[in-house]
């Protein structure tokens, strides 16, 4: 009975009533094995008896008391987030949007302090950052967009992955204060940029006084290998989101920043009222204690390096298959068509997965995901892909 929920999303007819690791059972006692984990978002599986135990305990102590007050746990999740980031200062928020609305809130606040009219920020095509209004115009997907005009000025478009167009920009305006990029592309499709590209846009910021805004809301967490995606490639971003695989399902979201950034919001000048409450906290600092002790970070990089080469040498050169890419436990197989339909099928073999950007299957399975759980994905993966590509050309 769904004819009392606006209808924002097209739900398949599935509802889930347990989870356990990286398996789900559903209302009729069936299992499936979740290489979607809530879109990123149960890294450390369903029910970790680490992160309910968190939960339980901080539920039946005190679970909200509002940012009027201090709230240790919020201070110790800020200081251990710093740490693993190289960040300075922590805001946190409930979601990846109203993390990525802190970032433009601060950058556009930071341009003011600085005497820019109208601070603009530079945003890539095939970007996601969420569904607020400030977050849906800075999103470069029309779809998202289309019907909630006017957006929001101060926004430029640029291609992705593209430094000459940064440059242009650089060269063309005097209103910029900051850009704000995914490192891998999630929603665009699992888009990986080259190798050399966050470090030139880290060079170009530098050069231009802009701030590096990252939007790891989705590659952060250990997703792609390391804490940050950006860590890879060793840059060190002016400001950090994450949100997604921070609470392990928990709702909690937080916008970090160093140097000047970490400075510019005062009292006053932004607020969240249920923002890093004693309970998100809680679940969020047993989420980082199993993440570091288990070294999962780690695990998504060896894992995830292994099902990419498994997949590549089972699917790429095939007819239809465009590319198999993406890194840790963050991955992507782009066909030649459009391929919703798949999961449907996967979802009637007991495999969850997801379709973005039309043509890209996505997999983002719990980063705890164990060598026969991914044996057995791979193997999923292909026969689904085969079938897709087979029954295309019986339709052409
Ligand atoms: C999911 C996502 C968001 C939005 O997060 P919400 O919690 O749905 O608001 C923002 N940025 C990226 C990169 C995401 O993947």
């Amino acid at each position: 009975m769904t004819e009392h929920l606006m209808e924002t999303y097209a739900r398949l007819p599935v509802a889930f009533v347990r989870g356990e690791g990286a398996w789900l059972w559903d209302e009729q006692g069936r299992r499936y094995l979740d290489a979607l984990a809530g879109i990123g978002v149960c890294a450390l599986g369903h029910a970790h008896p680490r992160v309910t135990e968190a939960l339980c305990r901080q539920a039946a102590t005190l679970v909200h008391t509002s940012n009027l007050y201090r709230i240790p746990l919020q201070e110790e999740l800020a200081a251990r987030l710093c740490r693993l980031t190289g960040m300075e200062r922590a805001f946190f928020c409930n979601s990846g949007a109203e993390a990525n609305e802190a970032a433009i809130k601060l950058a556009r606040r930071l341009g003011n302090t600085r005497g820019v009219e109208q601070p603009a920020v530079v945003v890539a095509q095939g970007a996601f950052h969420g569904r607020t209004l400030a977050t849906l115009t800075a999103t470069g997907n029309r779809r998202v967009q289309a019907g909630f005009e006017p957006l929001v000025p101060g926004f430029v478009r640029v291609p992705y992955n593209d430094l000459e167009a940064l440059e242009a920009v650089a060269r063309n305006r005097q209103d910029v204060v900051a850009v704000l990029l995914e490192p891998v592309q999630g929603e665009g499709g699992v888009v990986v940029p080259d190798e050399d590209y966050l470090p030139g846009v880290r060079a170009l910021c530098d050069r231009q006084g802009w701030l590096l805004m990252l939007d790891e809301v989705q590659t952060g967490m250990g997703r792609t290998g390391s804490w940050l995606a950006c860590q890879r490639q060793g840059v060190l971003p002016d400001v950090v989101t994450l949100a997604k695989a921070l609470g392990n399902g928990f709702p909690i979201g937080a916008c970090l920043a160093r140097g000047a950034a970490a400075e510019v919001l005062g009292p006053g000048s932004h607020a969240s009222t249920f923002g890093g409450n004693p309970l998100a906290c809680a679940a969020a600092l047993a989420v980082l204690e199993v993440m570091e002790a288990e070294a999962l970070a780690e695990h998504a990089a060896r894992l995830g390096g292994r099902l990419l080469a498994g997949l590549q040498e089972a699917l790429l050169g095939r007819p239809g298959v465009l590319a198999v890419r993406g890194c840790g436990l963050m991955l992507g197989i782009e066909l030649d068509r459009p391929c919703g339909e798949l999961v449907m099928r996967a979802l009637e073999r007991g495999v969850l997965l997801n379709v973005t950007a039309e043509r890209v299957l996505r997999l983002l399975p719990p980063l705890i995901l164990t060598e026969e759980e991914a044996a057995r994905l791979q193997e999923a993966v292909r026969e689904l892909v085969e079938e897709a590509l087979a029954a295309g050309e019986g339709r052409a």
